[in-house]
C-alpha cells in the first residue's frame, strides 16, 4: 500500500498524473466542456455516425426488441442470430470468408494475437500431434497500437520489433526466424503518425518469408478507400495470408470490434479466443447501430468526401507554416512540436480557445517527439479549421519573435477578443 502512495506523489510531482478534461456532450464535432462550446479535432467519430439519426433510430428498435443488455457470452446461450448476421457483413466488406465481433477493438487484438498461436496447443486437448515441432513468431511494426503489442506480449511467442515502415528491417529478421509461423501485424493507419502501412509491399515480404500479415484497420475501416472499405480497399489488395481486425468505434460511431479471415483461422480462433466466448456479447443495440453504419457510409458518401476536403484544406492552410506534418496522408495530421513542455502548453492554448486537439507525449510516442494530433472530421467548417490555424500561425511568430504578450486578438482572428492564455501558455 505504502509503495503505491509514494510512487503516485513522485509521479505526480513530476507532472505525469494529470486531470482528465470530462466533457459534457460528446464531440459532433462541437461539444461542451465546463460550460463552455468547443471544437474537437480529437475525436474518432470521423464521419459524425455516433448522432446520425438513422444510427439512434436502429439503436432503438434494437433497445426495444431486446432489451439494454445479453448479459451471455457468445459460447454460453448469448449467440443471438444478429451477431452473426452483422459478422457476415463485415466479413463480407472486408473480402474475407468470416469475422468475429468482439466488445472493443482493444480487446480484439489482445484475444486475437494472444489466441492465434494457442491453435496448436488447443488441438492437443484433443489428441493432435504435429508432424514437426510447432513455433510462432510476430514481427510488430514499433508503432504499432498497444493492444497489439500487449496481445503479443500475453502470447507468449516470440515477438520481434521493426523500424516503423523499415520493409529491409523486416525482411532481415523474418530471414533469420526458425519459427514455423510467421505474423506480421502492423496497424493500417497508424494511430498517433496517421501514416498508412505500405500494405501491398508487406504482402510481398510475408510472400518471399511464407508469412502472414494481421492489419489493424482501426482507422481505415469506413475513411479509406472509395467506398470507405479501409486499408484493402485503398490499395485494391486481398491476400488469404491477410487477418483484417478493425474497430467499430471510430467511423462507424458505436462501440466494439471484429476480425476478419478465412474460413480455418475463424473457426479455430471461435474456439481458442476467450476474448471471443467467454466474455458477454455487445449489446443488441449497438449491433443494429453498427449494421446501420456500414449501409450510411455507401447511402451517404458525401460525408467521407467532406472529410477529404477538410483534410486537404487543413494541410493546405498549414503549408505556409514553419511545422513539420508528421504525415499528411488520413485525417490523423498529427503537427510536430518535440519538446513535451511545450506540446502541452500549446495544447492548453488552444484549449483556451475553445479548440480541443489531444497532445501525444512521451511515453505515447518518443522523447521531444511531442505533437498535437490534429483529427480531421467530415464535420469540421471551413470557420473552425482557419481558427485552428490561426493558433499555431500566432504561435509559430510568438516563438520566432518571443514578444508573446503583444500579439493582439486581430491576429489570432479570435473575434476581438483577446486570445486566453496566450502569454503565459508560450515559452
Ligand atoms: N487499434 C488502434 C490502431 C487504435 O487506434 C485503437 C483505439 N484508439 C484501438 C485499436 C482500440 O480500439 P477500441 O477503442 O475500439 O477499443
Amino acid at each position: 500500500m505504502k509503495e503505491f502512495q509514494e510512487i503516485a506523489r513522485w509521479l505526480e510531482n513530476r507532472g505525469a498524473i494529470h486531470s482528465i478534461p470530462r466533457v459534457e456532450t460528446l464531440p459532433a464535432p462541437k461539444f461542451m466542456m465546463n460550460g463552455v462550446e468547443h471544437v474537437s479535432f480529437s475525436t474518432n467519430n470521423y464521419l459524425g455516425l455516433a448522432s446520425h439519426p438513422r444510427m439512434i433510430a436502429k439503436a432503438r428498435e434494437g433497445l426495444e426488441r431486446y432489451g439494454v443488455g445479453n448479459c451471455e457470452s457468445r459460447l454460453l446461450g448469448g449467440d443471438l442470430e444478429i451477431y452473426d448476421a452483422l459478422e457476415r457483413k463485415l466479413a463480407e466488406a472486408k473480402g474475407k470468408d468470416c469475422a468475429l465481433l468482439f466488445a472493443t477493438g482493444y480487446l480484439t487484438n489482445l484475444g486475437v494475437l494472444s489466441s492465434l498461436v494457442k491453435t496448436a496447443q488447443f488441438a492437443r486437448i484433443y489428441g493432435y500431434r504435429a508432424k514437426a515441432r510447432h513455433s510462432y513468431a510476430f514481427f510488430s511494426d514499433e508503432f504499432n497500437h498497444v493492444s497489439i503489442r500487449e496481445g503479443i506480449r500475453l502470447s507468449g511467442a516470440d515477438r520481434l520489433s521493426f523500424r516503423h515502415l523499415d520493409l529491409n528491417h523486416l525482411d532481415s529478421l523474418l530471414k533469420a526466424s526458425e519459427a514455423s509461423t510467421k505474423i506480421i501485424v502492423t496497424d493500417g493507419v497508424f494511430s498517433q503518425d496517421g501514416d498508412i502501412a505500405p500494405l501491398p509491399e508487406l504482402l510481398q515480404v510475408a510472400e518471399r518469408h511464407d508469412a502472414m500479415v494481421y492489419v489493424d484497420d482501426a482507422h481505415g475501416t469506413g475513411v479509406l478507400g472509395a467506398s470507405g472499405g479501409g486499408i484493402t480497399e485503398h490499395f485494391g489488395v486481398s491476400s488469404e495470408r491477410l487477418i483484417c481486425m478493425g474497430t467499430l468505434s471510430k467511423a462507424y460511431g458505436a462501440i466494439g470490434g471484429f476480425v476478419a479471415t478465412d474460413r480455418h483461422i475463424g473457426e479455430i480462433l471461435r474456439l481458442t479466443c476467450s476474448a471471443y466466448g467467454f466474455t458477454s456479447t455487445l449489446p443488441p443495440d449497438q449491433v443494429y447501430a453498427i449494421s446501420e453504419a456500414m449501409d450510411i457510409v455507401k447511402d451517404e458518401p458525401e460525408r467521407r468526401r467532406r472529410l477529404w476536403e477538410n483534410q486537404r484544406y487543413f494541410v493546405e492552410s498549414m503549408a505556409g507554416l514553419p511545422y513539420r506534418l508528421v504525415s499528411t496522408a488520413t485525417p490523423i495530421v498529427p503537427v510536430l512540436i518535440g519538446d513535451e513542455v511545450l506540446t502541452g502548453r500549446l495544447s492548453d492554448l488552444l484549449q483556451a480557445e475553445g479548440l480541443h486537439v489531444d497532445s501525444v507525449k512521451f511515453p505515447a510516442v518518443a522523447k521531444n517527439r511531442g505533437r498535437l494530433r490534429v483529427i480531421l472530421n467530415a464535420g469540421h467548417t471551413r470557420e473552425q479549421i482557419d481558427r485552428l490555424v490561426a493558433v499555431f500561425r500566432v504561435r509559430a511568430i510568438a516563438s520566432s519573435c518571443h514578444e508573446f504578450e503583444d500579439f493582439s486578438a486581430e491576429r489570432i482572428g479570435s473575434g476581438g477578443q483577446h486570445p486566453r492564455g496566450l502569454d503565459t501558455a508560450l515559452a
